[in-house]
């Protein structure tokens, strides 16, 4: 990819160099005959760069799955963080640097999601960094001035991540844009499929039973978008404690409102949660995707599939 990049602005130097070094001696025809020559080589160079494939970097798992179906095969989408880690704390590896810096661009998510963004930016020079939620109407952490950053939970969120990163793609590839406008299209298709599977699904839990009691509050936009009472040990894992009173507020939550199950994430140490299952006799009724996709032959390899196992999870649990 750089080699084409390099070969692309050579041989639009040479052009440019070609044309005004000889543009002062010329008649006004020869000028306009040179002129379209040096417009066609460039044209010439521009086709080669936009045969080069897209190398894009992500920071997360969730993302790289909407990127990815977005993107096709007209590039190569890598995450950073590794399934099954969190993504808020995470510590960026040597590999991971280079592979930012290889990239034509680096999605985020935003919304203060990636706490290690900076240092990683910092170090891998001018890479272009987008935050694909800027779309997104921010709830609020509690008592403070930061975003939660869980925006996917939401579904009508992510049709607005897959606008952002749609728009994006057609800037920087313009020769693209029939395979990223269709692919965004079906997907936003399969994302409204999955709002609708959602609605329908949940009716099976009665209403006193919608709450969502997991160790990490991160299903506040899924709350707010599909009417559920949500409830975390500590409220964003960057802020992470655990402590016994903070169990003790979970416990008291569940008894009083007879919660009938709580949950675990796959990215969240189960402790917490078994402690608050084991003071209440409340059982917990099974893993939740947060903050990544599921490892391959989980059944929650995408981001709809994550999103389907989570509301089957409740409703098992909660109905
Ligand atoms: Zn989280």
């Amino acid at each position: 990819m750089l080699r084409k990049k390099i070969l692309l602005m050579f041989v639009i130097g040479f052009a440019l160099f070609m044309f005004v070094g000889c543009n002062a001696e010329e008649t006004q025809q020869e000028e306009v005959a040179e002129e379209q020559e040096t417009t066609g080589a460039i044209d010439e160079a521009i086709e080669v760069a936009e045969e080069d494939e897209l190398f894009i970097t992500t920071s997360f798992s969730i993302l790289g799955d909407v990127i990815s179906t977005i993107v096709g095969d007209r590039g190569t989408v890598e995450y950073i963080v590794p399934i099954g880690e969190e993504p808020h704390e995470y510590e960026p590896v040597p590999s991971d640097f280079r592979k930012v810096s290889d990239s034509d661009v680096f999605y985020v998510n935003g919304l203060g999601l990636e706490e290690w963004l900076e240092k990683l930016v910092e170090s891998v020079g001018d890479v272009e960094v987008i935050s694909v939620s800027d779309g997104v109407t921010p709830i609020m952490l509690g008592g403070d001035e930061e975003e939660d950053p869980h925006a996917w939970m939401s579904v009508a969120n992510v049709q607005l991540y897959v606008e952002a990163i749609v728009a994006d793609l057609i800037e920087r590839d313009p020769a693209g844009e029939s395979t990223y406008r269709e692919n965004a299209d079906a997907y936003l298709a399969e994302l409204e499929e999955l709002d609708a599977y959602i609605k329908a699904e949940i009716e099976a839990i009665p209403e006193e039973n919608r709450v969502i009691v997991v160790s990490e509050d991160a299903f506040k936009y899924f709350g707010e978008a599909y009417g559920f009472q949500t409830e975390g040990v500590w409220e964003i894992n960057s802020h992470e404690e655990g402590t016994p009173g903070q169990i003790a507020r979970v416990i008291d939550v569940v008894n009083d409102q007879s919660i009938p199950a709580i949950f675990v994430e796959t990215t969240v140490d189960r402790r917490y949660m078994e402690s608050v299952a084991g003071d209440t006799g409340v059982e917990i009724a099974g893993e939740v995707y947060t903050d990544a996709i599921g490892q391959e032959g989980s059944g929650a390899e995408t981001y709809i599939l994550m999103m389907k196992h989570n509301v089957d999870t409740f409703v098992n649990g909660l109905k």
